[in-house]
This record gives C-alpha cells, structure tokens and sequence, in this order.
C-alpha cells in the first residue's frame, strides 16, 4: 500500500501516534548527537527531531541537510511547549527526495534581490501567507457574483479598441498589424453581452502600459470587473460595497494566521465589514480636503495620489467618490442628468492610504452624445462601429466597475508595494524572471 501522508496541520490535529509527514526544510540545526529541522509544507511548519543513536548509519546525511531539502517522515508525533508551532515529531524513518545546497535567499536580501529571485521567494512565510490571502480573494469574488445572480463572461485580450487611454496601451505586432493591444479593460466587449446575459463579470488580466513608478501600477493586473443592465449608478456603488464586505469577511475568517505573519491588525479591516462606507461627491471631497487637511484643488482637476491619500486618512473605511467632472473621466461615463458639468462615475479608495481599487460608472446609453464625447477625446468613431451597435438596438441604462485584485490584496494585507500581491510582478522595469 502507498504510503498515506498527512499534512503538517492535519497531523498536529492528530496530535499524537504515528504519522508520516513530507515537505521542505525550513531551518536546521544541530549537534553531533542530534538534529533539529523545521519541516514546511503549504499547511505549517513543524518542528522534527532525529536522534543520532537511530541513525547511525544515515548520521552524515542528517548531518548535511541543508535549507529546502525535500524530504518524507515517519514518526511520533507529541506536544512541545518548547518547538515553534507546540508540537515536534521525533524521526523513525526518513527519506530525503531533492537536495538542496546552498540556497541562496537567506535574511536580509535587498528586495531586488528577492525580485530577481522570484521564484524561490514564492517559498518564503511571507509570501505563503500572501499567497493564500489572494487564492481566498479569487475565490471570494467568484463566489458573490454568483450568489447575486451573475453569469461569468470572458471577453478578448486582443483588443482593436481602446476605452482608458491611448497612453497606456500594449501595441502588439498582430501577424504585421499594429492597430491591435492587450486588453485594459473588458469594458467595450463585455457591454454587448449584456443585452445577452443581463449581469456578467470576469476576473482576468488587464494590461497598462503605467510608465510611471508608483507602489500601486502594474503593467499586467487581474481585474475583477461586472456589467450590469438595468442598473442604477447608486446599484453600481451598492455592488462594488458588498463586493468588497464579502471579500474583506472572507479573509477575516480564514487566516488570521497569515494575517500575524504579515504584521497586519485585522481590526484595521473589520470596520470594513461592520460600517457602511463613506459616500460623497467630488465636489464635497474638496470641500473636506479644504476644510480637514488644508488642501486646496481647484474644481475639475482630479485628484492627485496625495489628495485621495489624505482623504481617505480620515476614515477607517472605503471613501467612495463620485460625481468627477466630466473631463478627467473617460468617453462612456453618462453626464448627471442634474449636472451636465460632472459624470456618474465612482472611485472607490481604500483606507490608510492604499489608493482606489475600484473604478466604475453608469454608462452613457445614448449613441449621439456617445459619438461627441469619442470625437472630443480625440478618438474615430468608425473604429467603434461594432460597440455603437450596443446603442443602436434595444439600448439601456446600464453601468459596471473594474476592481483590481492586487489593489485591495495590497491593501488587506498592509503591503507598502503593489509587487508582492501578485507572484511575478510586472513593471515598467521587470518583466523577468
Ligand atoms: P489609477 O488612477 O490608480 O491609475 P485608473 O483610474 O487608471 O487607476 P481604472 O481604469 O478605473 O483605474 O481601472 C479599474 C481598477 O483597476 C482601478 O480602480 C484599480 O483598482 C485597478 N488598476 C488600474 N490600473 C492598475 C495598474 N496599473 N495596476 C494594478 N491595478 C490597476
Ligand atoms: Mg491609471
């Protein structure tokens, strides 16, 4: 019979007997009479003992084994007060699969250091827990667009239209065709199929050309974004509220452990949970920014990272702005029908200065006032033909936001850089490993 293996957590439940364990080497170390690893698998660490009288013969190989050597156990497993994680098995059998030598990453490496050696820092405490934080946040997400009726919808990466700006696309040489980029957004193929499936979001990679060096752009993000017919701009703000209340709900419950790891207070997060979020319009924002952090912007400009930042110190939840004049938002946001000088369109900044991690808007249904606002953006609208078709037959209110999945992972869990939500990050300047 093959050998039944436990993970390192299943059999510190077990707590005690027999039990074969398998993973990496975390720590070692040792005398010549015994030796001490810290086994890792994805479930925890724990604490192993071999006593060199039991191994004689293996003694040398024991003696050597270094950092991420990967190798299988049997023993007895008993609480410690004195081992890291309270229990320590002592070693019967062991079998080392993989040798390790000389690992490289030890502490205190420059964090280009860990960039450059990206794939084995993915073995590190730190980015374990971050890494199980952003599995339970994809999972999350899934889970409440469906559970309020959305089907998932996948729309081309391969785009022949932009809707975010020309200055952060990807051109791709598509077989000698340069008028092709990487998606930016799902927006403009994603609204067609709504007059199809009504209520429809994805999670899938978006792409930005972000020149500049900031702690929250990516040039390839995961974008969370829905599309809804029917909608009101208020339902729009009300989804990506729950959205997030679900998503933050989730992680609060299933790792508060790897929330210790990364130093992060969960109760920083849980009024996010408990509290409606904060909603006003830009032109209060500036008001408040006037009159609570004596910062003057003149209306029409849009914020500035510093501006939302010490907005959002003022709150211990999500800010939402809405109402931004109509010339700092993109071509297919719908203008108030009260004000003609702003838009319904929302951003949703996050607190303690981690910046906005939803974008969204009401879009505009009607096709003429459509084809101006692309003309005034400097955009052909015979290139938009296929997405004006949307406006042309049976068009309706209808409105949706883009959530960046790394965004609101940096914020859950405290990262000073956007680099670390995502397992190979890439910037301007990193593309490799
Ligand atoms: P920002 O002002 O921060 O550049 P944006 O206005 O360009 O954001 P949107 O076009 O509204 O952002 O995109 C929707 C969401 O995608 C944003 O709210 C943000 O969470 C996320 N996002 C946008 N650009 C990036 C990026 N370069 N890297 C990671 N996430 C991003
Ligand atoms: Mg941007």
């Amino acid at each position: 019979m093959p050998q039944k293996y436990l993970s390192i957590q299943d059999a510190m439940q077990q707590g005690s007997g027999t039990v074969s364990i398998r993973g990496w080497v975390h720590r070692e170390r040792g005398s010549n009479k015994l030796k001490f690893v810290v086994l890792r698998d994805s479930s925890n660490t724990i604490q192993c003992v071999f006593e060199r009288s039991n191994f004689e013969k293996e003694w040398d190989d024991i003696d050597h084994l270094q950092v991420e050597t990967s190798i299988t156990m049997t023993g007895e497993i008993k609480k410690d007060a004195r081992a890291p994680s309270g229990y320590e098995v002592q070693v019967k059998k062991f079998e080392i699969i993989g040798k390790s030598e000389n690992y490289p990453i030890s502490k205190d490496l420059s964090p280009e250091f860990l960039l450059d050696n990206r794939h084995l820092w993915l073995r590190s405490t730190r980015m374990q827990a971050i890494l199980k934080i952003r599995s339970t946040i994809f999972a999350a997400i899934h889970e409440y667009f469906r559970s309020v009726g959305f089907y998932e919808y996948h729309s081309p990466i391969f785009q022949a239209v932009q809707a975010e700006g020309g200055s952060t696309l990807f051109h791709v040489d598509y077989f000698g065709k340069k008028d092709v980029f990487l998606a930016q957004t799902w927006q403009l193929y994603a609204e067609p199929a709504i007059f199809s499936l009504e209520k429809i979001y994805t999670i899938s990679p978006s792409f930005r050309a972000e020149r500049s060096k900031t702690s929250r752009h990516l040039t390839e993000y995961w974008h969370a974004e829905m599309e809804m017919a029917w909608s009101t701009f208020k339902e729009i703000q009300d989804q990506g509220e729950s959205l997030i209340k679900h998503v933050m709900k989730k992680v609060l419950e299933n790792h508060e452990k790897d929330l210790k790891v990364l130093e992060r207070d969960p109760a920083k997060l849980l009024p996010t949970v408990k509290k409606p979020f904060v909603r006003m319009t830009y032109t209060d924002a500036l008001k408040v920014l006037k009159d609570k952090c004596k910062i003057r912007v003149q209306w029409g400009k849009d914020l500035r990272t510093i501006e939302e930042e010490e907005l959002t110190k003022l709150y211990d939840v999500p800010v939402i702005v809405t109402h931004y004049p109509k010339k700092v938002k993109a071509f297919y946001m719908v203008e108030d029908p009260k004000n003609p000088e702003v838009v319904e369109g929302c951003d949703f900044l996050a607190p303690e200065s981690h910046g906005e991690i939803i974008g969204g808007s009401q879009r505009e249904h009607d096709l003429e006032k459509l084809k101006a606002r692309l003309v005034e953006q400097g955009e052909d609208p015979k290139n938009y033909e296929f997405y004006l078709d949307t406006r042309r037959y049976g068009s309706v209110p209808h409105g949706g936001f883009g959530l960046g999945v790394e965004r609101i992972i940096k914020w859950i869990c405290g990262l000073d850089n956007i680099k670390d939500a995502i397992p190979f990050p890439r910037t301007m300047e990193r593309y490799k490993p």
